[in-house]
């Protein structure tokens, strides 16, 4: 089968032929219809030092993915091949609490999962193949019907972790609060979507590209602004001195990071989902009174059952743009560049083929 993959650190991806895999006891292969190309991806290729991670290359890319039951090892009861389905990415032990819970990117006991802290396309092989071996039936998520795997895919991951973010805030995001969600890409603009669906909150998007903004205001801002020297002044202006409420950076550079500290007000949330790298000074008089700093990483199950109900009934639309397997290397050209508008989908297959 085909797979795009990483084979060392600091390299670009390759589509190659690898081995069709055959599902073990417990396990499950799943032909893919939807790998959603991530930023974290970018990441991946060129940031890593050998070492730094618990895990490596080689690996096939593709940590958000959807597709159809295509076959099960033995002791899988419960799924038929040609079922439509979303793959959970956190791959963990699934005996801890955490993992019982549902929340496998915080497994207890991550010497037990297949690759400490990983998953699918990330230390193992992932969705920018043909066919992805899922270790364990309870990382899939049967479909709402009529719902395809184009949608899912980047739901798993685009969609999952700002839903993580926003639900942990939901406490604060009254009718009167405002919401600032800073970068309206890929997860951004998901973010807002899923603002509006779940609150009654003003919301504030800011990017520095035109089209980005743009996909924000369609997917439910309030204002849209630009980052620069004058974005503190301009959210204060618009929640009468205030601040903001809550604060999503999708991020996470030093600038975005001051500007969402400046901006975050007494009592409020800012949550640094992004991950550029930079850095906050936390300090007495360096931030609003009981301000809360957080950082988060993807989410639970059961919150992506939720997320594709919501979606299934029309509350989110992501903004996709689909590619062929064979389009893989471009299409993370093109992310690198700043080029992809929303989510860029790679589509290994249109239908199933049993
Ligand atoms: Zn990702
Ligand atoms: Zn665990």
């Amino acid at each position: 089968m085909r797979a795009l993959r990483l084979e060392s650190w600091k390299s670009e991806p390759v589509l190659t032929e690898v081995p069709t895999p055959v599902p073990g006891p417990g396990e499950v292969l799943v032909q893919v219809g939807a790998a959603g190309a991530c930023h974290s991806d970018l990441h991946l290729m060129h940031d890593f030092e050998p070492g730094t991670l618990p895990w490596g290359p080689p690996f096939t890319l593709g940590h958000e993915n959807a597709g159809w039951v295509h076959a099960v090892g033995p002791g899988v009861a419960g799924l038929e091949p040609g079922q439509p389905v979303a793959v959970v990415g956190a791959w963990g032990c699934g005996r801890c609490a955490r993992c019982l819970a549902g929340l496998e990117t915080y497994c207890e006991d991550p010497a037990a999962a297949p690759a400490p802290g990983g998953g699918g396309g990330l230390g193992l092989d992932g969705g920018m193949a043909d066919f992805l071996l899922v270790p364990a039936a309870r990382q899939l998520v049967p479909l709402p019907d009529g719902f395809s795997p184009v949608l899912a895919a980047p739901l798993t991951d685009a969609g999952l972790t700002p839903y993580h973010a926003v639900r942990r805030s939901l406490g604060k995001l009254t009718p009167t609060s405002t919401a600032v969600v800073v970068g309206a890409g890929g997860l951004g603009h998901l973010a807002v979507q899923i603002l509006r669906a779940l609150t009654a909150a003003h919301i504030i998007a800011v990017d520095p590209k035109e089209t980005a903004r743009q996909l924000a205001k369609t997917s439910g801002a309030d204002l849209l602004l630009a980052p620069g020297p004058d974005l503190v002044d301009e959210v204060r202006a618009a929640t009468r001195g205030h601040g903001a409420d809550v604060v999503l950076d999708f991020v996470g550079s030093d600038s975005s990071l001051a500007a969402a500290a400046a901006v975050t007000r007494p009592l409020g949330d800012l949550t640094i989902v992004g991950i550029a790298g930079g850095s906050l000074p936390v300090s007495f008089f360096g931030l609003a009174y009981e301000a809360s700093v957080q950082t988060t990483y993807w989410g639970n199950r059961s919150e992506l059952v939720e997320l594709l109900d919501l979606a299934a009934r029309g509350l989110l639309t992501p903004e996709i743009s689909t590619f062929p397997l064979e389009k893989g290397p471009q299409v993370y050209a093109g992310l690198a560049a700043g080029d992809i508008t929303g989510r860029a989908v790679v589509v290994p297959s249109a239908e199933y083929t049993p």
